[in-house]
C-alpha cells in the first residue's frame, strides 16, 4: 500500500509557514501501517497540480493533498482536482461545493469541507491547510476508513527513548545490535545537542503484537542505558525532575547566571511545578550576585564568578534565601566572548545544595552561545534528575 501526500500552497514553498501538515500526516499514516513513499509541495498553480495529482495517481494507491480548499482565489485545490478528474462539481450542505461522486469529509471547526474520490480503487483525500481543521478531520473520518480498508496489513508502533548524559557514539556502542535488528523491529539513534533519542519501531499485526515487541527492546535498552533514560516519547527532562520532586516532596530554587533563567523558565514549563518550585534568581552581573545571593566579594575577587566557589556559594545561598531543600545553581561562560586564560567558552559550573551538604560539577561544553545555554540546562536538570 503506497501512500502519498501532496502540500499545496505557495506560502509554504516561500518558506513562510512550516509543513507541519506532511509531519503530522506521516506520523499518523505510519501508525495505521500505510507506508508514505512521495511528499511534494505544489504552489498555488493549477497546472503544476494537476500533474502532480495525475502523477500521484499513477504511482500511489492514496494520495492526500492538504490546503487550498478554502473561499479564496488562491484556494485552487477543489476545482484542479475535479478538473484533473473529469468531475463535475455538485453543491452539497452549507453551498459549499464538492467533486461528483466524492464523500464528503465534514469540517467541524471550518467552513471547506474535504473530500475523498475513489478513482477506480485509488483514494485521492483533500484536506483543508489548517492543522486545528484538518487534525480532527482526519482521527474522525480518514483514519477509521484507511483502517477498515487497508488495515489488515497491520500497524507500525513507534517508541522513542530519550537520553541526556552521554553521547551519540557512546549510545551507538552500547546499542549496535540493536541498531542492526532485523525486520519487523527497527531501531534508530537520533541526537541532537544534549539529547540523545533512541526510536524503536515495530511492524505487527494489532497493536499488542507491537508493544510486546518494542517491550523487548525497550528493555535491552534499558538494561544498557538505563541511568541516562529521563524519559520515553512526550516526557521531558523537566517532567522527570518535577515528578521526582513531587514523589520525594522536596522543594527547589535555583539561582542561574549564564542561562538567564532558562532553567526556571523549563522547571516552570511543567504543570503543577508551583508545589515544588519556590524561587528562582537570575544574578547576571558580580553585583548582583553579591547583593541578592550573598556570594561574598572576597570569593569573586580570588576565584571569579565562574568558578566552582561562587557556584557552590550560590546554591547554598539561594536554598536558604527560598528555605528550600535544594538549591541549584549554574555560571558558567556562554561565550562567543568571555574567555580568559585557564577559563574557555563553554566552561560551566554546575552546583547543587541539598540536606547532605553541597557539591559541585565542572563540564566544558561546545557550541554556540544559545547551544551551550541549552546544554548547560540540561545537564542542571539532569544533575537534579540523578539526585532525586
Ligand atoms: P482556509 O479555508 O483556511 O483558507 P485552506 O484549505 O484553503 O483553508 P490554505 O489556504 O492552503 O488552506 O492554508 C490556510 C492556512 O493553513 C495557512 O495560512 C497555514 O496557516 C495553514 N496551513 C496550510 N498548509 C499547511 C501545512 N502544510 N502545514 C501547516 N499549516 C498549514
Ligand atoms: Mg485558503
Amino acid at each position: 500500500m503506497k501512500a502519498e501526500i501532496i502540500s499545496i500552497g505557495t506560502e509554504i514553498l516561500l518558506g513562510q509557514i512550516l509543513n507541519t501538515n506532511q509531519q503530522w500526516l506521516s506520523q499518523k499514516l505510519a501508525g495505521i501501517g500505510i507506508g508514505v513513499y512521495f511528499h511534494s509541495t505544489i504552489g498555488d498553480n493549477p497546472e503544476r497540480l494537476a500533474n502532480a495529482i495525475k502523477t500521484g495517481l499513477e504511482r500511489s494507491d492514496i494520495v492526500i493533498t492538504t490546503g487550498g480548499l478554502g473561499p479564496t482565489v488562491d484556494d485552487i485545490t477543489l476545482e484542479t482536482i475535479a478538473g484533473a478528474l473529469s468531475l463535475g462539481l455538485r453543491l452539497g450542505k452549507r453551498q459549499a461545493h464538492i467533486p461528483e461522486g466524492a464523500k464528503v469529509i465534514e469540517n467541524r471547526l471550518g467552513t471547506a469541507p474535504g473530500f475523498i474520490v475513489d478513482k477506480g480503487g485509488k483514494l485521492l483525500i483533500a484536506l483543508p491547510g489548517p492543522p486545528r481543521e484538518l487534525n480532527p478531520m482526519f482521527e474522525r473520518t480518514v483514519a477509521p476508513l484507511l483502517r477498515k480498508r487497508f488495515g489488515s496489513e497491520g500497524i507500525l508502533k513507534i517508541r522513542t527513548i530519550r537520553m541526556t548524559g552521554l553521547g551519540e557514539e557512546a549510545v551507538d556502542r552500547k546499542v549496535k545490535d540493536l541498531l542492526e535488528s532485523p525486520p519487523p523491529l527497527t531501531v534508530g539513534i537520533y541526537a541532537k545537542p544534549a539529547l540523545v533519542e533512541l526510536k524503536i519501531m515495530a511492524k505487527a499485526k494489532n497493536d499488542k503484537q507491537a508493544k510486546t515487541l518494542i517491550d523487548r527492546a525497550d528493555a535491552k535498552i534499558t538494561a544498557r542505558l538505563g541511568k541516562y533514560i529521563f524519559g520515553r516519547d512526550s516526557e521531558t527532562l523537566e517532567g522527570a525532575v518535577g515528578s521526582g520532586l513531587l514523589l520525594s516532596r522536596r522543594t527547589l530554587a535555583v539561582a542561574e547566571s549564564c542561562t538567564g533563567g532558562l532553567i526556571a523558565s523549563r522547571i516552570t514549563d511543567v504543570p503543577g511545578s508551583s508545589k515544588y518550585f519556590r524561587l528562582g534568581i537570575i544574578a547576571y552581573s558580580n553585583d548582583a550576585k553579591i547583593k541578592l545571593l550573598g556570594v561574598r566579594p572576597g570569593t569573586l575577587d580570588k576565584f571569579g564568578a565562574v568558578s566552582r566557589q561562587t557556584a557552590m556559594e550560590m546554591a547554598e545561598n539561594v536554598r536558604t534565601a527560598a528555605g528550600s531543600d535544594i538549591g541549584l545553581s549554574v555560571t558558567g561562560i556562554a561565550g562567543p566572548s568571555g574567555a580568559t586564560k585557564g577559563k574557555p567558552v563553554g566552561l560551566v559550573y554546575i552546583a547543587f545544595a541539598g540536606e547532605k551538604g553541597c557539591y559541585c560539577s565542572e563540564f566544558r561544553f561546545r557550541g554556540e552561545r544559545e547551544v551551550v545555554k541549552f546544554k548547560t540546562s540540561q545537564a542542571a536538570l539532569d544533575l537534579l534528575r540523578v539526585s532525586l
